[in-house]
């Protein structure tokens, strides 16, 4: 914390500490709750020195003049100013409460937050932010400032729980999981010991592209279905592939869909990005290929660099279709005597239930992707621990949940194939420490150092198989609530009653 000199006016001139200051206004505000700001003492010298140690607020005018003295960089001026009169000179239009970090500068980030908070805490309706319980201390700032959050006044803590371990592909994983749902750790940790009890799970990575699809306009159809063939030839592909991959030394272009809307036209462009989720990379890399295209074809507009057949962050059956980011299936085998004994059901009963939930359940709402119980629950609550982008659990819990008995209907066979996995571990929220921390306790923290790319594919495969553990184990609790509705049903006896929630086959058996 730093301290300063007060330049004040009068004769008197202290030291004092700028924390002991912040302290003792808080404490001033908070006995007299209908003064947001304490009223500055006149400058005429009128205030006593004991009114003016009270509230360590000179006038308007004097502050401005420490701030506007051209013989001292911003920053300094402000260390020679209160918190309280930092608010003052915001509050009159002096200071821009967004640039605070620019103008305390780096050593102070802290500081800026803390002012921020005063100053938009004291215009809003309730008054309540600055004294509030939402932390601020005590936080890496520079990794925030201009990269993940502006006009920050804090951070918010989401309780982190670790699932599992869980044994994936041969290695044992702890499930991190940022969540506030209660049983949902300890539901996922049941699914993990049953799935350990079968091996394990096995993964295989069938896809890895993120994808940017813009739009752009052409003079007429027919000038777009120019470009749209040279962009499918082998030439302009060659062309295209070129100009993306000079951005970066990690993104691979791997293919152009491409499609016309009248005399829009649209092209999907799908690449590696190594351990980046991507989006920053792809876009430079897409720029520069329709730089080449432009050369081509001087008529075409750039509508957006997105045009929403990326797609990134909404629904769309493109996704599920062609995937996006990591596709990856992950199944394992459950012995029939752990389903009995650790999920309490039967594999019959997860079966038929899987089949008319998951599937059937789903075709009949209309959904694309749907066709699992919660799998945006478990990639949800990984996503926040690990600092991955959250609003891309949209497309990433686009999931199906397969269950079907094995070994002569003893044991039960289960996988989940998710399509558009879309995460990082470099860049983006990744970047801050406590996410570090998490990616760091899975072995996976930053860029692989041999082989770009696998510590993100390992990350996209663990979720994918606490995913199933999740499934499962969710499964398992509704279809053990039907075993013991259906033993209810079979207990008594009720003529021309139909034990209506008993299913013939291949249903439980009761
Ligand atoms: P995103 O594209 O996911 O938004 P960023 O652009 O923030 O991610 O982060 C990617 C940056 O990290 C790029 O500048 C890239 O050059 C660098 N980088 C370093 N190592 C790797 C790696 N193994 N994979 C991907 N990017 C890497």
């Amino acid at each position: 914390m730093s301290t300063f000199t007060a330049q004040q006016s009068s004769s008197t001139t202290s030291s004092f500490s700028a924390r002991a200051l912040d302290l003792k206004l808080k404490q001033v505000r908070l006995a007299h709750p209908e003064q947001s700001l304490p009223s500055p003492p006149s400058s005429n010298g009128a205030s006593s020195p004991v009114e003016r140690d009270y509230f360590y607020l000179r006038s308007l005018k004097e502050c401005v003049e420490i701030y506007e003295d051209e013989n001292r960089g911003k920053s300094e001026s402000l260390a020679m100013l209160s918190d309280e009169e930092v608010v003052l000179l915001a509050d009159n239009g002096k200071v821009a409460p967004h640039a605070l970090e620019k103008l305390f500068g780096m050593n102070e980030l802290e500081r800026a937050v803390r002012v921020r908070r005063a100053i938009i805490s004291r215009s809003s309706a309730t008054k309540t932010l600055e004294s509030s319980s939402i932390p601020y201390e005590n936080y890496d700032y520079s990794r925030v400032i201009g990269a993940c959050c502006e006009n920050v006044v804090g951070y918010i803590p989401i309780p982190l729980g670790v699932a599992g371990p869980l044994n994936v592909d041969g290695t044992s994983f702890p499930i991190p999981m940022a969540t506030a749902e209660g049983t949902l750790v300890a539901s996922t940790s049941r699914g993990c010991k049953a799935l350990n009890a079968g091996g394990g799970v096995s993964t295989v990575l069938v896809g890895d592209a993120m994808t940017r699809g813009p739009a752009i306009d052409f003079p007429s159809i027919k000038v777009a279905a120019q470009a749209k063939a040279w962009v499918d030839s082998a030439e302009g592909y060659a062309e295209m592939k070129a100009a993306f991959e000079s951005t970066s030394r990690f993104a691979k272009l791997k293919s152009l869909k491409t499609a016309m809307a009248g005399r829009t036209m649209y092209i999907r462009f799908a690449t590696t990005t190594g351990d980046a989720m991507g989006m920053n990379m792809i876009s430079k890399g897409t720029e520069k290929a329709l730089d080449t295209m432009q050369a081509r074809f001087p008529s075409m507009a750039v509508l957006a660099l997105s045009g929403n057949y990326c797609t990134d962050k909404k629904p769309a059956a493109i996704n599920w279709i062609e995937g996006r980011g990591k596709s990856v299936v992950a199944e394992a085998v459950i012995p029939g005597h752990i389903v009995k004994t650790v999920l309490k059901t039967t594999v019959g009963g997860l079966c038929n239930l899987n089949v008319k939930k998951n599937l059937i359940g789903s075709a009949m709402a209309g959904s694309i992707g749907g066709f699992n119980a919660h799998a945006s629950n478990i990639l949800t609550a990984i996503f926040l621990a690990t600092g991955q982008d959250p609003a891309q659990n949209v497309e990433s819990s686009m999931c199906m949940t397969l269950m079907e008995p094995t070994n002569n209907g003893e044991d039960l066979l289960c996988s989940v194939t998710m399509p558009c996995i879309e995460v990082g571990t470099v860049g983006g929220g990744t970047v801050l420490a406590a996410q570090q921390g998490v990616l760091e306790m899975l072995g996976v923290k930053g860029a692989h150092p041999q082989q770009p790319g696998k510590n993100a594919q390992t990350l996209a495969r663990v979720i994918a198989s606490a995913v199933l553990a999740g499934e499962l184990s969710l499964l398992s609790a509704l279809a053990a609530g039907h075993l013991i509705k259906a033993h209810v049903a079979h207990n008594r006896s009720r003529v021309n009653t139909p034990a209506a929630s008993v299913p013939v086959t291949p249903g439980p058996q009761a």
